[in-house]
């Protein structure tokens, strides 16, 4: 009986990986992976291990969600352990969702490995934590793949008026229409914004600025890049630590 596990490979830091995601990694006759999960990761695979790259490039996918499903099962009738590798954790807008309720209808056993997601963990290795008494309650991450401008969104900007922090992943291409949106919904214009990109790597870069300035500022960032907007931008300034030690 076959088993495949969707596991997370952690932001990037091939160190944030859990254990037991290397443990599966190391038994795994078969790895599925995408472009975030860290390659340096599959070389922890034992020999004979065979590797299928299912990978998405800036959000242009190489293979359709249903064909990625698709290949895991197929994977799954011919391996005994499948591990299907998704950067940061599987379920945070990495369709693990989708994919296992594929192999739910198949009939085939499957475990979820939960990730650091990039969403709290880039934040971190930038100095920014996500909440802070006095300063965030709560955070929400959210996608900015959907463009603001959309006339019926899913989005409830509305809310967003609060200081909680607010973390945008795959937004960098809609950067300019979401803080837009953001001064329209009534934020500062001087409101604080960081665009933290290749988080916990040893390319990480961490932009700073305002909702107004903002724009100009990441102009030809690399991606994966996610946008941090909050109050608990400024605390960047005394709880740096990761860039300037690497
Ligand atoms: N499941 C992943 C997110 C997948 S969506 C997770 O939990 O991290 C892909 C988006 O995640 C990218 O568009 C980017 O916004 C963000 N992302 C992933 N890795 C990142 C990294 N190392 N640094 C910054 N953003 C990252």
């Amino acid at each position: 009986m076959s088993r495949v596990y969707l596991t997370g490979a952690g932001p990037g830091d091939v160190e944030l990986l859990t254990l037991k995601a290397y443990k599966v990694i190391k038994e795994a006759d078969v790895i599925i992976y995408d472009r975030l999960a860290n390659p340096d990761i599959l070389e922890m695979a034992k020999d004979g291990c065979q590797f299928v790259y299912v990978g998405k490039e800036d959000g242009r996918h190489v293979l359709p969600q249903d064909e990625i499903n698709e290949v895991i099962y197929q994977n799954a009738l011919k391996h005994a352990i499948v591990v299907r590798l998704k950067g940061g954790d599987p379920f945070v807008f990495g369709r693990g969702g989708e994919e296992a309720a594929y192999l739910y209808e198949r009939n085939v056993k499957f475990e979820i490995i939960p990730g650091i997601t990039s969403a709290i963990s880039a934040p971190a290795y930038a100095g920014i934590p996500v909440t802070q008494r006095g300063v965030a309650v709560s955070f929400r991450v959210v996608t900015g793949h959907e463009s603001p401008n959309k006339k019926i969104s899913q989005i409830p900007w509305e809310n967003y008026k609060t200081d909680d922090t607010i973390i945008f992943l795959m937004g960098l291409h809609n950067i300019a229409k979401i803080s837009q949106k953001l001064i329209e919904i009534g934020k500062s214009k001087e409101y604080p914004v960081a665009v933290i990109s290749r988080g916990t790597t040893k390319d990480q870069k961490v932009v700073i600025g305002t909702l107004e300035d903002i724009v100009q500022k990441v102009e030809g960032l690399p991606t994966p890049a996610l946008i941090v907007v909050g109050q608990v931008v400024n605390l960047r300034e005394q709880l740096q630590w990761f860039e300037g030690d690497k």
